[in-house]
C-alpha cells in the first residue's frame, strides 16, 4: 500500500481534547458551559445510537446536553413550539434535531425554525447562504471534517489545487464544494449527470466522494498521489454468511495503491462528524458571549 491512511478517529480524538480545553476557557470567561439541546422524533434504531453518541461525546468534552426524546406522533406545531423555546433558552447554544424526522414532519420547516446562530447541524439555508457568501456562520459536520482532513493531509495552503467532489447533496456534496473554494482549490463538482466521471475524477488533486455506492471509485479513475476523502456509508455482505460490513464510495484496497493519501471507512470521516459537532456547538457559544474564538486547525 503507497498512501498514506488518514486517521480520522485520532484526528476527532485530538478535536475534541482541544474542545475539552476551549470549554475550559469558555467556562473561566463566561461562568457557564456550552450547551447543546438534542432532539430526537420517534423509535428509529440508528437515529437512537447516534443521538446516544452525541450525547455522551458531548458530556464528555465538559459541556452540558439537554435530551429532548419526544414521541413519533409529535405533532408539527409542538415540535416547532420546542423549538421556539430552545432558541430563546440562555443555556442553549446548539440545537440539533436528529433527521430523518418521521414521515409526517416537515423536515425543511423544522430545520428552518432553529436560530441559525443555533444551527450546529449547519443545515439552516442562511448557514448555506453565509457560507456560499464567504460571511461567517455555521458550517455543516461532516464536510468541516473533510475539510480538517484534507489540511492535515496537504497542510494549510491548498490554493491552485483540483477538486472533484462527487455528489452535490445539501448535507455533503454543495458544502464540501464551497469550503474546497473558499480554500482557493479549482472545483468541480459530479454527480449522477456527469459525463466521462473516470476522466473528471483522473483530474484531481482532491477528491471527496459522497455518493452513497459502495466502492465505485476505482483505482484507474485517481490520479498518482491525489488525496482522497471517502464519505460514503455503505452496508456490504461480510465474508462471513449472513454478515454485513461496512464500506466506503471508494475501492480502498486498489486506490490505496495510487493515492497519495486516503480515509478509510469506517475510521476516516464517520468519527469527524460529531467532533465537528462539538466543535459546532463552542463556536456557537463563544459567538453568542463574545468568547474570542480558538481555531481547531
Ligand atoms: P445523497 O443521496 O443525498 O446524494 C448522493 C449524491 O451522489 C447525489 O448528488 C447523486 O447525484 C450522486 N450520485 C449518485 N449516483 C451517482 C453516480 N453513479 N455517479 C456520480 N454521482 C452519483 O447522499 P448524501 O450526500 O447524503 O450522502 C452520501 C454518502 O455519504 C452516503 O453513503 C451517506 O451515508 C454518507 N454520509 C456519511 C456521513 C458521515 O458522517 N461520514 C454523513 C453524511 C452522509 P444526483 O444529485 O444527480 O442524484
Amino acid at each position: 500500500m503507497k498512501a498514506e491512511i488518514i486517521d480520522g478517529k485520532a484526528y476527532a480524538a485530538s478535536l475534541r481534547a482541544r474542545i475539552a480545553q476551549g470549554v475550559t476557557a469558555f467556562q473561566a470567561t463566561a461562568a457557564r458551559v456550552p450547551g447543546l439541546a438534542v432532539v430526537l422524533v420517534g423509535e428509529d434504531p440508528a437515529s437512537k445510537v447516534y443521538v446516544g453518541a452525541k450525547e455522551k461525546q458531548t458530556i464528555e468534552v465538559g459541556m452540558v446536553s439537554f435530551a429532548h426524546r419526544l414521541p413519533a406522533d409529535t405533532t408539527q406545531t409542538d415540535l416547532i413550539a420546542l423549538i421556539a423555546r430552545l432558541n430563546a433558552d440562555p443555556k442553549v447554544d446548539g440545537i440539533l434535531v436528529q433527521l430523518p424526522l418521521p414521515k409526517h414532519l416537515n423536515e425543511l420547516a423544522v430545520v428552518s425554525a432553529i436560530d441559525p446562530d443555533k444551527d450546529v447541524d449547519g443545515l439552516h439555508v442562511v448557514n448555506a447562504g453565509r457560507l456560499a457568501s464567504g460571511l461567517p456562520g455555521l458550517v455543516s459536520c461532516t464536510p468541516l471534517g473533510c475539510m480538517m482532513l484534507i489540511h492535515d493531509a496537504l497542510g494549510a495552503d491548498l490554493s491552485g489545487k483540483n477538486a472533484v467532489v462527487i455528489g452535490r447533496s445539501i448535507l455533503v456534496g454543495k458544502p464540501v464544494a464551497q469550503l474546497l473554494l473558499a480554500a482557493n482549490c479549482t472545483v468541480t463538482i459530479a454527480h449522477s449527470r456527469t459525463a466521462d466521471l473516470p476522466a473528471v475524477v483522473k483530474r484531481a488533486d482532491i477528491v471527496v466522494a459522497a455518493v452513497g455506492r459502495a466502492q465505485m471509485v476505482k483505482a484507474e479513475w485517481i490520479k498518482p498521489g491525489a488525496c482522497v476523502i471517502d464519505v460514503g456509508i455503505n452496508r456490504v455482505p461480510a465474508p462471513e454468511e449472513g454478515k454485513t460490513k461496512l464500506a466506503g464510495d471508494v475501492d480502498f484496497e486498489g486506490v490505496a495503491e495510487v493515492a497519495g493519501s486516503i480515509t478509510p471507512v469506517p475510521g476516516g470521516v464517520g468519527p469527524m462528524t460529531i467532533a465537528c459537532l462539538l466543535h459546532n456547538t463552542l463556536q456557537a457559544a463563544q459567538r453568542r458571549e463574545s468568547v474570542p474564538e480558538v481555531k481547531p486547525i
